[in-house]
């Protein structure tokens, strides 16, 4: 990892700091903040920005061009400081200007130039600043405006979030194939297989639920009657041996008709084994349709197998984590990944822009 670190920064008295969190948070129909995990990770860059006496604006998103001007209050609690709301970047200046708290812009999302990375939005945005720390690993396989572009005009820094998650991923990518187990299910096959080619090369196994497995299943012939499988599986499998040894597929399962919804007892029970021995597992997608509890037992049991396993456990994925946390089992984990597509594309060995730029 040769990131340039928030650490490296000598003095931060009253520097100017434009900080890119992650407040991706899904609420519910009240307006209140369902998961505050990946908030609570923010907390260490912004009281150590705090601490060294830096005047911060943290720009982030949410998901669904919602408002964070709502938000606020609850942003509060969670943080342990008080935030103030900034409308737009044009009020940044007279936001420094009369500088109490740390401020939070609106969601970075609905400004025009942000999802496109304009160049021009970047120059508005980086304005005032004199730093630029990039602490939300989510994003950063975005090409965007306040991931990347800003980047180029500001001295940029990785936050220790980023710098957390690359560390653990990075011993995934460095582990020796002994004892290295990937666990992948859930749907959307197209982000999940490219991860899958990078990493078989030096893991032990591959074990597959959800979708993805569907897809395994179909493309060696099998009959999986009316499951979900992704269109284009043959596209999306292409390039990899799918009668390779080291990629399990389930052998038993839960239907409903014959719609294959979880994996079987037989499957979790071997599954579980291969888990107890070894030394590295990272697990990203549930194994069935874990929303119906009926079919959230094959879930269960691989998140009950992996706890219970001396591996160094990593996880990660939005539902995973959902699915998880459900049975109360997400603290025993040794690093849970706030990125779902950024944590897959890194694993897949992609060159995520916004870590690229702090190189
Ligand atoms: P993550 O958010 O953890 O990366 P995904 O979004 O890829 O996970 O996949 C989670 C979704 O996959 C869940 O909504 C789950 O119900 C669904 N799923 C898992 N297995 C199946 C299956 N056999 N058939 C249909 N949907 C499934
Ligand atoms: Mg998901």
């Amino acid at each position: 990892m040769s990131m340039k670190t928030i650490r490296e920064i000598a003095d931060l008295k009253n520097k100017k700091v434009l900080l890119r969190a992650d407040f991706d948070v899904s609420i519910n129909e009240k307006g209140e903040i369902l998961e505050t995990f990946r908030i609570r990770k923010q907390k260490g860059t912004l009281n150590y920005l705090v601490n060294k006496g830096a005047k911060i604006i943290l720009a982030a998103h949410i998901s669904g061009d919602k408002t964070f001007s709502d938000l606020v209050p609850q942003l509060h609690i969670i943080l342990g400081r008080e935030i103030g709301f900034i409308k737009s970047p044009d009020q940044i200046e007279s936001y420094f200007n009369n500088y109490s708290t740390p401020g939070l812009l609106e969601n970075i999302r609905t400004f025009k130039g942000e999802i496109e990375d304009s160049k021009e939005f970047a120059g508005e945005l980086s304005k005032n600043f004199d730093y630029y720390i990039n602490n939300s690993f989510a994003v950063s396989h975005r090409r965007q405006a306040s991931v990347s572009a800003v980047a180029e005009i500001l001295p940029a820094y990785a936050g220790f979030q980023l710098e957390e998650e690359i560390r653990n991923l990075d011993k995934v990518l460095n582990a020796s194939q002994e004892g290295k187990v990937i666990i992948i299910g859930g749907a959307k096959a197209e982000t999940k297989i490219p991860t899958i080619k990078n990493l078989i090369r030096n893991s032990e196994y591959i074990l597959t639920g959800g979708v993805v497995a569907n897809d395994f299943l179909k493309a060696k012939g099998e009959d999986v009657g009316n499951s979900v499988v992704d269109d284009d599986f043959e596209k999306i499998l292409s390039g990899l041996d799918v009668n390779d040894p080291r990629i399990i597929l389930p052998s038993d399962f839960k239907r409903k008709g014959s719609k294959i919804l979880d994996i079987g007892d037989e499957t979790a029970e071997k599954y579980s084994s291969i888990i107890k021995l070894a030394k590295l597992v990272i697990w990203n997608g549930p194994m069935g349709l874990f929303e119906e509890p009926d079919f959230a037992v094959g879930t269960n049991k691989i998140a009950e197998a992996i706890t219970k396993s001396a591996a160094f456990k990593i996880l990660g994925g939005g539902d995973t984590i959902t699915a998880v946390g459900r049975i109360g089992l997400l603290n025993k984990f040794d690093f849970v990944s706030t990125g779902g597509g950024a944590m897959l594309s890194y694993l897949a060995g992609d060159k995520l822009p916004g870590i690229e730029i702090l190189k």
